[in-house]
């Protein structure tokens, strides 16, 4: 691939004119792994438990997701901002996370299956036009070369991701920011 990450970042926000807010290059070692988090996927807070390929139980242990994801040796963490009426916006708060998803499956497009892809929530891939998750779990998974795993299930700590990352988690009152990254 004669392009960088981060150019072909910025080509899918500008193809799917979905805005990048923040973005950084570090080391995978920064990454650190929370096994309370993964286990916390169990109280099925976002309704995806068991519901996705990329969620558990069926998403592989946290042993094995960070022996694969220790493999590689650089992350590129971005992040979009999504403005809110209040902090009640539901509408808002799912349109955000939608447009989020948008821009991680066009990163994903664009790379074709060279590079891992972990993003907010369960694999947006096969989700509706509303939305909501449609993955086909338990069938087989429709498009394994697409997709997209989950920060969350595989124990990344995402505050101390955008500690290390100098990237805000959160962007103030009134707003909801999504994170996403690739492995390479
Ligand atoms: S690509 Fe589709 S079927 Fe496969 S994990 Fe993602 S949502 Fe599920």
């Amino acid at each position: 691939m004669n392009k960088s990450l981060e150019d072909i970042l910025f080509e899918a926000s500008s193809l799917c004119n979905v805005k990048i807010h923040e973005y950084k290059e570090l080391p995978v070692s920064s990454l650190s792994f929370s096994q309370e988090l993964l286990d916390s996927c169990k109280t099925n807070v976002c309704g995806n438990y068991n519901k996705s390929w990329s969620c558990p139980p069926a998403s592989p242990t946290m042993e094995e997701q960070q022996n694969k994801i220790l493999s590689y040796k650089n992350i590129l963490v971005f992040t979009t901002k999504h403005d809110l009426e209040d902090s009640f916006d539901y509408e808002g708060i799912t349109k955000g996370m939608e447009l989020h998803s948008i821009l991680t499956i066009c990163l994903g497009d664009l790379i074709k299956g060279s590079f891992p892809i972990y993003g907010a929530g369960s694999c947006p891939v096969c989700n509706d036009q509303s939305g909501k998750n449609n993955c086909s779990f338990p069938a087989p998974c429709k498009f394994p070369e697409k997709m997209i795993y989950s920060l969350e299930a595989a124990g990344i700590n995402v505050i101390e991701l955008s500690k290390s990352a100098g990237i805000k988690y959160n962007n103030g009152p009134n707003t909801v920011t999504y994170f996403s990254m690739a492995l390479w």
